[in-house]
Formats: C-alpha cells, sequence, structure tokens
C-alpha cells in the first residue's frame, strides 16, 4: 500500500515488527483474538503492548488503549502514530479512536492510525478521517494539558 503519511516506510516497519514482539504476551485467553499494538512517539522511540481480555468482559481493553497506557507510564505522550497487528485486517475500534484523539487534541495534531495484517498489507490514515466528529471537553482537556506539561518537566529533572 502507498504511504501516504509523513511516517517513513523504514520507521512503520519498526513499528510493525516492535508490535509483533509482543505476540507471545497478548491475554486473549477466551477469544484467542491476539492483538498487538506499538505507539510512535515524536523523538521515534516505539512503545508497545497487547490485548488483555478479562473474566468479565466490559473489562477487556484493546491494544491500543494498553499500548498508550504504557506510554503514558513511561512518560511519554508525544504520540504521532498508532499501529496494530493482526492474523487478519483489524481497524482500530471507536472506543481506542477516541482514547487517541484525546492525545491529538492536547497535541493539537493528526495521530495517524496504522493496521496492519500478517500478509504485510497495511493502512495508513489519519485519525480525523477515521473519526471526523468527537466527544470534546474544554475543562478536562486543559487539566489534562497542565498535567502533562508537569509530567514532561518532571522527566526533565531526572
Ligand atoms: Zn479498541
Amino acid at each position: 500500500m502507498d504511504n501516504i503519511s509523513p511516517i517513513p516506510e523504514k520507521l512503520i516497519k519498526k513499528m510493525i515488527k516492535v508490535a509483533k514482539e509482543t505476540r507471545k504476551n497478548a491475554f486473549a485467553y477466551r477469544s484467542m483474538h491476539k492483538i498487538w499494538a506499538s505507539v510512535l512517539m515524536w523523538d521515534g522511540t516505539i512503545i508497545w503492548w497487547c490485548n488483555v481480555e478479562w473474566v468479565i468482559s466490559w473489562l477487556w481493553i484493546c491494544a491500543e488503549r494498553c499500548a498508550i497506557d504504557n506510554s503514558i507510564s513511561n512518560w511519554e505522550y508525544d504520540i504521532v502514530a498508532v499501529c496494530t497487528v493482526d492474523t487478519k485486517f483489524t481497524p482500530t475500534c471507536g472506543a481506542c479512536l477516541q482514547y487517541i484523539m484525546l492525545f491529538s487534541q492536547i497535541l493539537d495534531r493528526d495521530i495517524w492510525i496504522i493496521n496492519w495484517d500478517i500478509r504485510w498489507h497495511y493502512k495508513i490514515q489519519p485519525l480525523s478521517e477515521l473519526l471526523p466528529d468527537w466527544y470534546k471537553t474544554k475543562t478536562n482537556l486543559q487539566l489534562m494539558k497542565k498535567y502533562i506539561k508537569q509530567q514532561i518537566a518532571k522527566k526533565n529533572k531526572k
């Protein structure tokens, strides 16, 4: 597939490779539908995680959100792209798109969504195209921006 994003092909392949390496960690005991995700940061850092299924089905969490939460735990917020890896083409779900959209609002720029399947086909689309309208909150957004600024300042002090 043509790469229409500003992300170099080499970096996309690296994201896919990193996501694929999490295969053994996917926790999909019930559906056996294992999905892996990686998140590319502005500085080139790539952080990953897998989906986690739980006994109570509404507590299941997608790989994309797990990978982003892992990024947050590493004080990494500057998201450029989110990539999923599955054996078949699986688009990112609406809940994850909304989750990622919050970062797009915080960063005030689009984020690229990459969905890859085992045959080395992938689709790369801007988040704004996949979710042209979304839930918006001004107060929480300002609080979150302030908090992230403080977290980055703490990180830079280390
Ligand atoms: Zn999802």
